[in-house]
Protein backbone atom coordinates (compact mmCIF):
# COMPACT_ATOMS: atom_id res chain seq x y z
CA UNK A 1 0.00 0.00 0.00
CA UNK A 2 1.39 3.46 -0.58
CA UNK A 3 1.81 5.77 1.98
CA UNK A 4 0.86 9.55 2.27
CA UNK A 5 3.65 11.17 1.04
CA UNK A 6 3.94 15.19 1.02
CA UNK A 7 4.29 16.73 -2.35
CA UNK A 8 8.03 19.01 -2.22
CA UNK A 9 8.99 21.56 -4.50
CA UNK A 10 12.33 21.08 -6.75
CA UNK A 11 14.22 23.61 -4.56
CA UNK A 12 13.38 21.83 -1.65
CA UNK A 13 14.96 18.74 -3.11
CA UNK A 14 18.28 20.84 -4.34
CA UNK A 15 18.70 21.97 -0.30
CA UNK A 16 17.70 18.75 0.94
CA UNK A 17 14.88 20.49 2.88
CA UNK A 18 12.34 17.95 1.54
CA UNK A 19 10.33 16.58 4.38
CA UNK A 20 11.14 14.13 6.12
CA UNK A 21 8.15 12.03 5.26
CA UNK A 22 10.22 11.24 2.07
CA UNK A 23 12.68 9.42 3.94
CA UNK A 24 12.68 5.61 3.14
CA UNK A 25 13.33 4.75 6.89
CA UNK A 26 10.29 6.34 7.87
CA UNK A 27 8.29 3.77 9.23
CA UNK A 28 4.45 3.22 8.38
CA UNK A 29 3.77 3.94 11.82
CA UNK A 30 4.60 7.42 13.16
CA UNK A 31 6.84 7.69 16.51
CA UNK A 32 5.96 9.39 19.15
CA UNK A 33 6.81 13.40 18.57
CA UNK A 34 8.52 15.51 20.71
CA UNK A 35 6.41 18.08 22.01
CA UNK A 36 7.34 22.30 21.61
CA UNK A 37 8.84 24.10 24.23
CA UNK A 38 6.82 26.41 25.65
CA UNK A 39 8.47 27.69 29.31
CA UNK A 40 11.65 29.06 30.48
CA UNK A 41 13.72 25.97 31.34
CA UNK A 42 16.78 25.85 33.91
CA UNK A 43 19.14 23.08 33.33
CA UNK A 44 23.06 22.27 33.14
CA UNK A 45 23.60 21.20 29.44
CA UNK A 46 21.31 22.42 26.38
CA UNK A 47 21.81 20.12 23.29
CA UNK A 48 21.02 21.72 20.30
CA UNK A 49 20.38 19.31 17.66
CA UNK A 50 19.10 15.81 17.57
CA UNK A 51 20.87 13.82 15.11
CA UNK A 52 22.72 11.17 16.00
CA UNK A 53 25.31 13.57 17.51
CA UNK A 54 23.06 15.00 19.24
CA UNK A 55 20.85 12.23 20.36
CA UNK A 56 24.02 10.47 21.15
CA UNK A 57 25.85 13.03 23.91
CA UNK A 58 22.14 13.84 25.04
CA UNK A 59 21.89 9.79 26.18
CA UNK A 60 24.64 9.97 27.28
CA UNK A 61 24.88 12.83 29.24
CA UNK A 62 21.65 11.71 31.05
CA UNK A 63 23.08 8.43 32.00
CA UNK A 64 25.86 10.14 33.90
CA UNK A 65 23.34 12.21 35.75
CA UNK A 66 23.85 15.69 34.00
CA UNK A 67 20.39 17.55 33.84
CA UNK A 68 20.33 18.16 29.95
CA UNK A 69 17.74 19.76 27.86
CA UNK A 70 17.61 18.85 24.29
CA UNK A 71 16.09 21.25 21.41
CA UNK A 72 15.35 20.03 18.07
CA UNK A 73 14.30 22.18 15.19
CA UNK A 74 11.57 20.02 13.93
CA UNK A 75 11.75 15.79 15.02
CA UNK A 76 14.82 13.59 15.97
CA UNK A 77 16.51 12.39 12.90
CA UNK A 78 14.85 14.99 10.72
CA UNK A 79 18.40 16.02 9.01
CA UNK A 80 21.02 13.94 7.53
CA UNK A 81 20.65 11.10 9.99
CA UNK A 82 17.34 10.60 8.53
CA UNK A 83 18.53 10.58 5.20
CA UNK A 84 21.13 8.59 5.06
CA UNK A 85 22.62 5.20 3.35
CA UNK A 86 22.44 3.14 6.31
CA UNK A 87 25.82 1.81 6.41
CA UNK A 88 27.62 1.37 9.39
CA UNK A 89 31.37 1.57 8.41
CA UNK A 90 33.55 0.68 11.56
CA UNK A 91 37.08 1.43 9.94
CA UNK A 92 38.71 5.21 8.79
CA UNK A 93 39.62 5.19 5.00
CA UNK A 94 43.06 7.62 5.68
CA UNK A 95 44.67 8.03 8.88
CA UNK A 96 47.17 10.30 7.76
CA UNK A 97 45.21 13.45 8.88
CA UNK A 98 45.68 12.46 12.13
CA UNK A 99 49.42 12.44 11.86
CA UNK A 100 49.25 16.02 12.75
CA UNK A 101 47.29 15.70 15.63
CA UNK A 102 50.03 14.20 17.43
CA UNK A 103 48.92 12.13 20.80
CA UNK A 104 45.53 13.03 20.01
CA UNK A 105 45.83 11.14 16.61
CA UNK A 106 46.33 8.35 18.61
CA UNK A 107 43.75 9.03 21.03
CA UNK A 108 41.27 8.77 18.64
CA UNK A 109 42.17 6.00 16.78
CA UNK A 110 42.16 4.12 20.10
CA UNK A 111 38.34 5.15 20.65
CA UNK A 112 37.16 4.89 17.59
CA UNK A 113 38.22 0.99 17.31
CA UNK A 114 37.16 0.16 21.10
CA UNK A 115 34.04 1.70 20.20
CA UNK A 116 33.81 0.19 16.69
CA UNK A 117 30.52 -2.27 17.55
CA UNK A 118 28.65 1.29 19.27
CA UNK A 119 25.33 1.33 17.02
CA UNK A 120 25.11 -2.76 18.12
CA UNK A 121 25.66 -1.92 21.32
CA UNK A 122 23.16 1.07 21.90
CA UNK A 123 20.13 -0.72 20.54
CA UNK A 124 20.73 -4.30 22.62
CA UNK A 125 21.42 -2.15 25.52
CA UNK A 126 18.71 0.61 25.50
CA UNK A 127 16.28 -2.21 23.33
CA UNK A 128 16.45 -0.09 20.09
CA UNK A 129 14.25 -1.44 17.07
CA UNK A 130 16.72 0.03 14.65
CA UNK A 131 16.98 -2.90 12.33
CA UNK A 132 20.74 -2.42 13.00
CA UNK A 133 22.84 -5.98 11.63
CA UNK A 134 26.26 -6.76 11.70
CA UNK A 135 26.35 -8.08 8.53
CA UNK A 136 29.69 -7.23 7.33
CA UNK A 137 30.34 -4.76 4.52
CA UNK A 138 32.25 -5.88 1.55
CA UNK A 139 34.76 -3.31 -0.65
CA UNK A 140 33.91 -4.82 -4.06
CA UNK A 141 36.35 -4.14 -7.42
CA UNK A 142 36.59 -5.42 -10.38
CA UNK A 143 40.57 -5.83 -10.50
CA UNK A 144 43.00 -5.95 -7.52
CA UNK A 145 44.13 -2.96 -6.11
CA UNK A 146 47.51 -2.03 -4.06
CA UNK A 147 45.27 0.22 -1.92
CA UNK A 148 42.46 -2.24 -1.03
CA UNK A 149 45.31 -4.80 -0.05
CA UNK A 150 47.04 -2.15 1.85
CA UNK A 151 43.83 -0.66 3.84
CA UNK A 152 43.09 -4.78 4.55
CA UNK A 153 46.80 -5.38 6.27
CA UNK A 154 46.51 -2.01 8.53
CA UNK A 155 43.32 -2.83 9.81
CA UNK A 156 44.12 -6.65 10.54
CA UNK A 157 46.90 -5.36 12.26
CA UNK A 158 45.00 -3.57 14.79
CA UNK A 159 43.01 -6.38 15.03
CA UNK A 160 39.78 -6.21 13.01
CA UNK A 161 38.10 -9.57 11.20
CA UNK A 162 39.05 -8.68 8.04
CA UNK A 163 40.32 -9.94 4.91
CA UNK A 164 41.49 -9.39 1.39
CA UNK A 165 39.23 -11.87 -0.72
CA UNK A 166 39.18 -13.17 -4.35
CA UNK A 167 36.73 -13.79 -6.92
CA UNK A 168 35.70 -17.12 -5.65
CA UNK A 169 34.54 -16.05 -2.02
CA UNK A 170 33.28 -12.91 -3.47
CA UNK A 171 30.97 -14.94 -5.44
CA UNK A 172 29.94 -16.80 -2.59
CA UNK A 173 29.20 -13.93 -0.64
CA UNK A 174 27.78 -11.49 -3.38
CA UNK A 175 26.43 -13.78 -5.71
CA UNK A 176 28.31 -12.20 -8.64
CA UNK A 177 31.25 -13.18 -10.48
CA UNK A 178 31.79 -9.24 -11.81
CA UNK A 179 33.88 -8.96 -8.76
CA UNK A 180 37.57 -10.47 -8.75
CA UNK A 181 39.07 -8.46 -5.71
CA UNK A 182 37.36 -6.54 -2.67
CA UNK A 183 37.97 -6.50 1.45
CA UNK A 184 35.52 -8.46 3.49
CA UNK A 185 34.90 -6.43 6.56
CA UNK A 186 33.38 -9.00 9.15
CA UNK A 187 32.30 -5.85 11.17
CA UNK A 188 30.22 -3.25 10.52
CA UNK A 189 26.90 -3.62 8.71
CA UNK A 190 23.88 -1.87 8.24
CA UNK A 191 21.07 0.22 10.52
CA UNK A 192 17.89 2.21 9.73
CA UNK A 193 19.99 5.19 10.71
CA UNK A 194 16.06 7.02 11.67
CA UNK A 195 14.98 4.79 13.79
CA UNK A 196 18.21 4.37 15.45
CA UNK A 197 18.26 8.20 16.39
CA UNK A 198 14.75 8.30 17.87
CA UNK A 199 15.89 4.73 19.30
CA UNK A 200 18.41 6.99 21.48
CA UNK A 201 16.26 9.98 22.06
CA UNK A 202 13.65 8.02 23.60
CA UNK A 203 16.57 6.43 25.63
CA UNK A 204 17.70 10.02 26.83
CA UNK A 205 14.35 10.36 27.98
CA UNK A 206 14.17 7.46 29.75
CA UNK A 207 17.20 8.52 31.48
CA UNK A 208 16.31 12.11 32.59
CA UNK A 209 17.03 14.22 28.84
CA UNK A 210 14.32 16.68 28.43
CA UNK A 211 13.49 16.88 24.77
CA UNK A 212 11.52 18.99 23.15
CA UNK A 213 10.47 18.88 19.15
CA UNK A 214 9.35 21.93 17.12
CA UNK A 215 11.69 24.17 19.04
CA UNK A 216 14.19 26.14 16.84
CA UNK A 217 16.83 27.86 18.48
CA UNK A 218 16.36 31.64 17.23
CA UNK A 219 19.22 33.03 19.64
CA UNK A 220 21.58 32.43 22.61
CA UNK A 221 23.15 35.03 24.68
CA UNK A 222 24.71 35.68 28.07
CA UNK A 223 23.06 35.86 31.40
CA UNK A 224 25.44 36.57 34.49
CA UNK A 225 27.64 33.10 34.37
CA UNK A 226 25.02 31.03 32.17
CA UNK A 227 23.13 31.27 28.53
CA UNK A 228 20.14 31.77 27.41
CA UNK A 229 19.26 29.74 24.43
CA UNK A 230 15.85 31.65 22.97
CA UNK A 231 13.51 29.32 20.79
CA UNK A 232 9.88 31.25 19.41
CA UNK A 233 7.98 30.50 22.81
CA UNK A 234 10.32 29.30 25.09
CA UNK A 235 13.73 29.41 27.05
CA UNK A 236 16.42 27.39 28.18
CA UNK A 237 18.96 28.68 31.16
CA UNK A 238 22.16 26.68 31.05
CA UNK A 239 25.88 26.43 32.20
CA UNK A 240 26.74 25.01 29.17
CA UNK A 241 25.54 24.63 24.98
CA UNK A 242 26.51 22.10 22.89
CA UNK A 243 25.44 23.16 19.34
CA UNK A 244 25.11 19.74 17.37
CA UNK A 245 23.83 21.27 13.91
CA UNK A 246 25.94 19.55 11.29
CA UNK A 247 26.00 21.75 8.87
CA UNK A 248 24.35 24.94 10.72
CA UNK A 249 22.86 26.48 7.41
CA UNK A 250 20.37 28.98 8.63
CA UNK A 251 20.89 29.84 11.82
CA UNK A 252 21.61 33.05 12.88
CA UNK A 253 23.44 32.28 16.24
CA UNK A 254 26.76 31.76 16.08
CA UNK A 255 26.58 32.02 12.28
CA UNK A 256 30.60 32.09 12.04
CA UNK A 257 29.59 28.04 12.39
CA UNK A 258 27.98 28.17 8.87
CA UNK A 259 31.11 28.91 7.22
CA UNK A 260 33.90 26.05 8.49
CA UNK A 261 32.23 23.25 6.45
CA UNK A 262 31.53 22.19 2.79
CA UNK A 263 27.86 21.36 2.04
CA UNK A 264 27.83 18.28 -0.22
CA UNK A 265 23.54 16.99 -1.91
CA UNK A 266 23.27 13.67 -1.45
CA UNK A 267 20.42 11.64 -2.56
CA UNK A 268 18.95 8.28 -1.10
CA UNK A 269 16.22 5.66 -2.92
CA UNK A 270 14.87 2.23 -1.55
CA UNK A 271 13.90 -0.24 -3.91
CA UNK A 272 9.83 -1.79 -3.03
CA UNK A 273 10.63 -4.64 -1.04
CA UNK A 274 11.89 -7.66 -3.17
CA UNK A 275 10.98 -11.04 -3.27
CA UNK A 276 12.33 -14.26 -1.98
CA UNK A 277 13.81 -15.42 -5.56
CA UNK A 278 15.36 -12.25 -5.98
CA UNK A 279 17.31 -11.78 -3.20
CA UNK A 280 18.40 -15.20 -3.69
CA UNK A 281 20.22 -13.44 -6.28
CA UNK A 282 21.29 -10.40 -5.27
CA UNK A 283 23.79 -10.07 -2.68
CA UNK A 284 22.56 -13.96 -0.72
CA UNK A 285 25.12 -12.74 2.61
CA UNK A 286 23.45 -9.40 2.76
CA UNK A 287 26.95 -7.83 3.54
CA UNK A 288 26.78 -3.68 3.32
CA UNK A 289 28.40 -2.99 -0.26
CA UNK A 290 30.47 -0.64 -1.63
CA UNK A 291 31.80 -0.23 -5.00
CA UNK A 292 35.71 0.35 -5.09
CA UNK A 293 37.34 2.90 -6.41
CA UNK A 294 34.03 4.85 -7.59
CA UNK A 295 31.75 4.46 -4.10
CA UNK A 296 29.04 5.12 -6.80
CA UNK A 297 26.37 2.22 -5.59
CA UNK A 298 26.67 1.81 -2.15
CA UNK A 299 23.77 -0.70 -1.32
CA UNK A 300 22.57 -2.59 1.83
CA UNK A 301 19.19 -4.73 1.99
CA UNK A 302 16.84 -3.39 4.68
CA UNK A 303 14.93 -5.71 6.89
CA UNK A 304 11.89 -4.74 4.74
CA UNK A 305 13.87 -6.74 1.81
CA UNK A 306 14.53 -3.21 0.20
CA UNK A 307 17.50 -2.45 -1.56
CA UNK A 308 18.66 1.28 -0.25
CA UNK A 309 21.32 2.85 -2.37
CA UNK A 310 22.95 6.71 -2.41
CA UNK A 311 24.15 8.89 -4.96
CA UNK A 312 24.89 13.01 -5.73
CA UNK A 313 22.85 13.82 -8.00
CA UNK A 314 23.44 16.61 -11.29
CA UNK A 315 23.65 20.32 -10.43
CA UNK A 316 19.91 21.07 -10.61
CA UNK A 317 18.47 17.76 -10.86
CA UNK A 318 18.35 16.59 -7.39
CA UNK A 319 14.56 16.44 -8.06
CA UNK A 320 15.05 13.20 -11.04
CA UNK A 321 14.50 10.50 -8.62
CA UNK A 322 13.94 8.26 -11.65
CA UNK A 323 17.56 9.17 -13.61
CA UNK A 324 19.62 8.02 -10.38
CA UNK A 325 17.40 5.14 -10.12
CA UNK A 326 17.70 4.25 -13.61
CA UNK A 327 21.43 4.48 -13.36
CA UNK A 328 21.72 2.12 -9.67
CA UNK A 329 19.40 -0.47 -11.99
CA UNK A 330 21.75 -0.08 -14.82
CA UNK A 331 24.70 -1.14 -12.24
CA UNK A 332 22.69 -3.49 -10.69
CA UNK A 333 21.78 -5.53 -14.02
CA UNK A 334 25.27 -5.33 -15.23
CA UNK A 335 26.55 -6.86 -11.99
CA UNK A 336 23.92 -9.38 -11.41
CA UNK A 337 22.38 -9.78 -15.74
CA UNK A 338 19.10 -12.16 -13.87
CA UNK A 339 17.80 -9.24 -12.56
CA UNK A 340 16.62 -7.78 -15.59
CA UNK A 341 13.99 -10.62 -15.43
CA UNK A 342 12.43 -8.87 -12.23
CA UNK A 343 10.63 -5.72 -12.12
CA UNK A 344 12.15 -3.81 -9.11
CA UNK A 345 10.34 -0.44 -8.48
CA UNK A 346 11.49 2.44 -6.76
CA UNK A 347 9.77 3.06 -3.52
CA UNK A 348 11.02 6.09 -1.78
CA UNK A 349 13.47 9.04 -3.24
CA UNK A 350 14.90 11.20 -0.58
CA UNK A 351 17.58 14.00 -0.41
CA UNK A 352 19.61 15.63 2.38
CA UNK A 353 23.29 17.54 3.13
CA UNK A 354 26.52 16.49 4.17
CA UNK A 355 28.56 18.70 5.97
CA UNK A 356 32.62 18.42 5.71
CA UNK A 357 35.27 20.15 7.35
CA UNK A 358 37.35 19.28 4.46
CA UNK A 359 36.93 18.73 0.52
CA UNK A 360 39.20 16.12 0.25
CA UNK A 361 36.85 13.20 0.91
CA UNK A 362 38.80 11.24 3.15
CA UNK A 363 40.77 13.84 4.85
CA UNK A 364 37.45 14.65 6.63
CA UNK A 365 36.92 14.54 10.30
CA UNK A 366 34.14 15.46 12.76
CA UNK A 367 35.39 18.77 14.92
CA UNK A 368 34.57 19.63 17.74
CA UNK A 369 34.74 23.85 18.51
CA UNK A 370 34.81 26.03 21.09
CA UNK A 371 32.67 28.89 20.09
CA UNK A 372 32.58 31.06 23.14
CA UNK A 373 33.14 30.28 26.85
CA UNK A 374 31.19 27.80 27.47
CA UNK A 375 29.55 26.91 24.16
CA UNK A 376 30.79 24.09 22.11
CA UNK A 377 30.04 22.89 18.56
CA UNK A 378 30.11 19.09 17.62
CA UNK A 379 29.38 19.18 13.85
CA UNK A 380 30.49 18.18 10.43
CA UNK A 381 30.41 14.77 10.59
CA UNK A 382 30.71 14.02 7.06
CA UNK A 383 29.48 10.93 5.18
CA UNK A 384 30.28 8.75 8.08
CA UNK A 385 28.30 9.85 10.80
CA UNK A 386 26.37 6.44 11.94
CA UNK A 387 29.14 5.12 13.89
CA UNK A 388 31.12 8.61 14.57
CA UNK A 389 27.73 10.55 15.66
CA UNK A 390 27.23 8.31 18.41
CA UNK A 391 31.00 7.61 19.59
CA UNK A 392 31.79 11.42 19.55
CA UNK A 393 28.45 11.70 21.49
CA UNK A 394 29.56 9.72 24.07
CA UNK A 395 33.45 10.77 24.64
CA UNK A 396 32.24 13.97 24.62
CA UNK A 397 29.64 13.52 27.30
CA UNK A 398 32.30 11.30 29.15
CA UNK A 399 34.53 14.18 29.16
CA UNK A 400 31.75 17.15 29.51
CA UNK A 401 30.29 14.96 33.07
CA UNK A 402 34.27 14.61 34.32
CA UNK A 403 35.29 18.52 33.39
CA UNK A 404 37.93 17.05 31.26
CA UNK A 405 37.22 18.39 28.05
CA UNK A 406 40.91 17.06 27.30
CA UNK A 407 39.98 13.78 27.21
CA UNK A 408 37.23 13.83 24.47
CA UNK A 409 38.41 11.89 21.59
CA UNK A 410 38.39 15.31 19.01
CA UNK A 411 40.90 18.28 19.42
CA UNK A 412 39.33 21.36 20.76
CA UNK A 413 39.36 24.22 17.88
CA UNK A 414 38.40 27.82 16.76
CA UNK A 415 35.54 27.51 14.19
CA UNK A 416 37.68 28.67 10.93
CA UNK A 417 35.64 29.75 7.52
CA UNK A 418 36.41 27.16 5.01
CA UNK A 419 38.15 28.57 1.79
CA UNK A 420 35.68 28.68 -1.53
CA UNK A 421 32.93 27.09 0.09
CA UNK A 422 30.94 26.31 -2.74
CA UNK A 423 33.62 24.98 -4.60
CA UNK A 424 33.79 21.79 -3.75
CA UNK A 425 30.11 21.00 -4.11
CA UNK A 426 30.54 22.36 -7.46
CA UNK A 427 33.55 20.44 -8.28
CA UNK A 428 32.39 17.00 -6.88
CA UNK A 429 28.56 17.42 -8.80
CA UNK A 430 29.98 18.87 -12.00
CA UNK A 431 33.25 16.74 -12.72
CA UNK A 432 33.87 14.15 -10.44
CA UNK A 433 30.80 12.18 -10.06
CA UNK A 434 29.71 12.23 -13.64
CA UNK A 435 33.34 11.38 -14.24
CA UNK A 436 33.17 8.35 -12.11
CA UNK A 437 29.96 7.51 -13.81
CA UNK A 438 31.43 7.04 -17.12
CA UNK A 439 34.54 5.54 -15.82
CA UNK A 440 32.40 2.51 -14.03
CA UNK A 441 30.43 2.23 -16.97
CA UNK A 442 32.96 1.81 -19.01
CA UNK A 443 34.46 -0.23 -17.22
CA UNK A 444 37.86 1.57 -16.62
CA UNK A 445 38.54 1.12 -13.14
C1 LIG B 1 22.29 10.70 1.37
C2 LIG B 1 23.25 10.50 2.54
C3 LIG B 1 23.87 9.27 2.69
C4 LIG B 1 24.73 9.04 3.78
N1 LIG B 1 25.19 7.77 4.00
C5 LIG B 1 25.82 7.47 5.17
C6 LIG B 1 26.13 6.13 5.49
O1 LIG B 1 25.80 5.19 4.76
N2 LIG B 1 26.79 5.89 6.65
C7 LIG B 1 27.13 6.90 7.51
O2 LIG B 1 27.74 6.60 8.54
N3 LIG B 1 26.82 8.19 7.24
C8 LIG B 1 26.18 8.50 6.10
N4 LIG B 1 25.81 9.80 5.83
C9 LIG B 1 26.26 10.88 6.76
C10 LIG B 1 25.47 10.94 8.07
O3 LIG B 1 24.09 10.86 7.80
C11 LIG B 1 25.81 12.24 8.80
O4 LIG B 1 27.20 12.28 9.03
C12 LIG B 1 25.10 12.35 10.15
O5 LIG B 1 23.74 12.11 10.02
C13 LIG B 1 25.30 13.72 10.77
O6 LIG B 1 24.65 13.71 12.03
P1 LIG B 1 24.46 15.04 12.86
O7 LIG B 1 23.78 14.68 14.13
O8 LIG B 1 25.75 15.77 12.97
O9 LIG B 1 23.56 15.97 11.93
P2 LIG B 1 22.01 15.93 11.52
O10 LIG B 1 21.48 14.57 11.47
O11 LIG B 1 21.89 16.76 10.30
O12 LIG B 1 21.31 16.64 12.74
C14 LIG B 1 21.33 18.02 12.96
C15 LIG B 1 20.01 18.38 13.61
O13 LIG B 1 20.07 19.74 14.04
C16 LIG B 1 18.77 20.28 13.89
N5 LIG B 1 18.88 21.76 13.88
C17 LIG B 1 19.45 22.55 12.96
N6 LIG B 1 19.32 23.85 13.30
C18 LIG B 1 18.64 23.85 14.48
C19 LIG B 1 18.18 24.90 15.34
N7 LIG B 1 18.34 26.19 15.05
N8 LIG B 1 17.53 24.57 16.48
C20 LIG B 1 17.33 23.25 16.79
N9 LIG B 1 17.74 22.24 16.00
C21 LIG B 1 18.38 22.54 14.87
C22 LIG B 1 18.28 19.71 12.56
O14 LIG B 1 16.88 19.77 12.43
C23 LIG B 1 18.83 18.28 12.64
O15 LIG B 1 17.87 17.37 13.15
C24 LIG B 1 25.01 10.09 4.72
C25 LIG B 1 24.38 11.34 4.55
C26 LIG B 1 23.51 11.55 3.47
C27 LIG B 1 22.85 12.90 3.33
Amino acid sequence: MMRYIPSARHADYETGAIPIEHSGWRPEQRLPTHRMLVDDVDTDIVVIGAGLAGASLSLHLAERGVNVVTLEARQPGNGASGRNAGHVQTFLDNLEPLRSWGDRGERFITFFMEHRDIVFDLCARHGIDGDAVKCGMVEAAYRPHAALARKAALWKAHGYDVDVVMAGPLQELLGTGKYRYGIHWREGGRVNPYLFTNGMVSAAVRQGARVFGDSPVIGCHREGQRWRVRTARGSVRAQRIVICTNGHAGNLFFPELARTQYPLLACGMASKPLSPALLDIINPARVAMTHYPTGLYPMVIDGRNRLVTATIPHPGRAHEARTYFAYFLRHLHRIYPRTRDFDIGLGTYWTGITANSSSVYHEDYPKLYQVDDGVLALMNLGTWGNVMGPQLGLSLAQALASERLDDCMLPLEHPEPVRCQRLFEYKTRHLMIPVARVIDHLHLA
